[in-house]
């Protein structure tokens, strides 16, 4: 067998033993959608020359500040990007991970840190997803005056040269500004109600769902770990055996299977190096 045919064989091969998959899932898995990931200042700012004209990095971009002190200037990062997601469709890669789980009839469920809500748009049930840093299609009060979230319905739009909102929304309680229900950089006003009802979900799902287990992890980067550090945990308390997808920091230690591409060459990879491919 070729050399770098070897670890999509191993992962076929964990996949085929295992009756849980759970999915974990970072920026990097957008990518072959055509979604920026927004790699250190100079990613973002391919993603939005305006922003590096202006000089703004994504620190200053994604902050809450601006909802109080300027909110159409606040709102206009976010416009834009809800419109992005809203018409951005999954690639195949989702689709291949959906035709795995039910193939071999497999308990599973989604942990991602996108906002981006494109695993719904794939068509994955809202009960099987753990959004950690929220939802950028959910609303919120930047006071807030209340803990309440809602669905976005509201159509928004963004002057690009400026990157200021051509509209923005307001909290139907108190009429103040509302936000994304996304935790931002800095963020003492993001509620996490809905988050922590869907970790309470995925914590049920743990305690109920079949062994072994195995973990797909895509396209989740080193800077903000959280879901690195979610995939080695599952490894470590449920003998979960990892498999890491990601074409710069793949490496992950054996027994935990490293593979070195973009997620859709990855899982495509993977998807044909099933022993009975159905
Ligand atoms: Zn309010």
């Amino acid at each position: 067998m070729h050399k770098a045919m070897e670890p999509f064989k191993e992962a076929a091969r964990a996949i085929e033993k295992a009756r849980t998959m759970i999915i974990t899932a970072g920026a990097g898995i957008g990518v072959d959608s055509g979604l920026p990931d927004y790699r250190g200042d100079k990613g973002f700012w391919k993603a939005y020359p305006m922003y590096e004209e202006l000089g703004i990095n994504y620190y200053d971009a994604a902050n809450p500040v601006h909802f109080s002190n300027d909110p159409v200037f606040g709102w206009g990062f976010y416009a834009h990007r809800i419109d992005l997601y809203r018409n951005t469709k999954p690639h195949k890669g989702f689709e291949l991970l959906q035709k795995w789980i039910e193939q071999r009839q497999m308990d599973y469920f989604v942990v991602t840190s996108n906002v981006d809500g494109q695993f719904q748009k794939a068509g994955y049930p809202e009960e099987k997803i753990y959004e950690v840093h929220g939802s950028i299609h959910h609303l919120q009060c930047s006071v807030p005056c209340s803990n309440a979230i809602w669905e976005n319905t509201e159509s928004l739009s963004v002057e690009p040269a400026t990157m200021r909102a051509v509209n923005i929304l307001h909290c139907p309680r108190c009429k103040e500004v509302s936000r994304p229900n996304v935790l931002m950089f800095g963020d003492f006003a993001w509620i996490s109600k809905r988050s922590d009802k869907q970790r309470s979900n995925f914590h049920s799902f743990l305690k109920n769902c079949h062994f072994p287990m195995v973990v797909v992890e895509i396209g989740a980067g080193m800077i903000i770990s959280t879901i690195r550090n979610m995939s080695e945990n599952l490894g470590r308390k449920h003998k979960a055996q990892v498999i890491r997808i990601n074409p710069r920091d793949y490496h992950i230690s054996p027994p935990h299977i490293s593979i070195p591409c973009g997620a859709l060459q990855g899982l495509r990879g993977v998807d044909q190096s099933f022993s009975i491919n159905k």
